[in-house]
Parts: structure tokens; sequence; C-alpha cells
């Protein structure tokens, strides 16, 4: 697993993770990396400015506000598969179950066999709010 400090198209500044750089470039080019400020696809690995650690800025209400609808659209689009996630889209890369866009939650270890498998999966900037049934 790789850190990457990423840049989108707006200036936002951000960290994910990634199996790896060629993954990373995978997930990019399918729009799957988004910023979790704005939602944009726009995204690149930012510059690091070797001297300069500026303090974590607190999120401003506007970013909290566009989190917050993007936490919405995910959780309208997308069905809660709580902890079966990780079974979940395992099956879905496999074939056994029909495609779906689902969220949910995986331990990092079931992640990141997801990953090694080739089946793209992206932490979510936030916790699901609801609960597994
Ligand atoms: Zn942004």
């Amino acid at each position: 697993m790789i850190k990457f400090s990423l840049r989108c198209i707006q200036g936002h500044a951000f960290e994910s993770w990634f199996q790896s750089g060629p993954a990373f470039d995978g997930l990019r080019e399918r729009g799957l990396v988004t910023c979790p400020s704005c939602g944009s696809s726009e995204v690149s690995k930012a510059l690091m400015a070797p001297s300069v650690s500026p303090a974590r800025k607190a999120p401003t209400p506007e970013m909290r506000e566009k989190l917050a609808a993007l936490r919405a659209e995910i959780e309208a689009n997308t069905d809660y598969v709580g902890e079966r996630f990780a079974e979940e889209a395992r099956a879905m890369y496999l074939g056994d179950i029909p495609d779906r866009p689902i969220h949910g939650e995986a331990r990092l270890e079931d992640a990141k066999a997801l990953l090694e498998d080739g089946i793209p999966v992206l932490p979510l900037p936030f916790l699901p709010s609801r609960k597994a049934n």
C-alpha cells in the first residue's frame, strides 16, 4: 500500500492509500479517485513542497457541506452492505452476483486483499451512517 498526496483541479489537497502507482493511475483513469471536498475526479498527484508543512486546516463550513452532499449522494445511489462489503465486492467481480454500486465497511486486510486481486475499491472520506441490518 502506498499513500499519495493528491490535489484536485480546484486545488483541494488530500491524501489517499493505493495498492501501487499503477493502481492509482487505473482508478484515476476510470474517474474513481475523487476529491473529498468537491467530488471532482480531476485529481493529480500533488507536488510536495520540501520544507513547508502547513498545519492541517479544520474543514470549513463549505467543505462540510460538500462532504455531506457527497455522502448523501453515495448513500442514495449505492446499496449499504455493511460488513459484507468485501464478500459482495468479490462476488460481483467474479460474476457470482449482478454488479451494483455498493458501500460498506471492510477491514484494512480485506480491502488490501481485494486490491491485490485487482478489484477496485476506494476508501470513503467518511464512515457510513447506517448500521448493517
Ligand atoms: Zn476538490
